[in-house]
């Protein structure tokens, strides 16, 4: 699959990754269908972010479609859910991830 890599402050690359496995007790695998951008990632970019180790993949405020499930007691995912929570408001569009 695709990635866009920081690879250090200014620097993004281009780049594969294996995919990923199946989930786990308790995870799901999910199809990334919109990621917001905010000020963490910007100071993530400019080298501002004390705490920021390089290289890292970018964006945590994600929509997405469940793909794939492992073993949940609680099952509160299902393949086909589509979850997000948008960063400018308190309500969740679906439920949350
Ligand atoms: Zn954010």
């Amino acid at each position: 699959m695709k990635a866009i890599v920081l690879e250090q402050p200014g620097t993004f690359r281009l780049t594969t990754m294996d995919e990923p496995g199946k989930p786990g007790p308790g995870e799901a695998l999910v199809r990334v269908r919109q990621v917001g951008v905010c000020g963490t990632d910007l100071h993530a970019y400019q080298g501002t972010q004390p705490f920021f180790t390089y290289p890292r993949i970018l964006g945590h405020e994600l929509s997405v479609e469940v793909v794939a499930t492992g073993v949940s007691e609680k099952g509160d995912h299902t393949q086909g859910d589509h979850k997000g929570r948008p960063y400018n408001d308190t309500e969740e569009v679906g439920s949350s991830i």
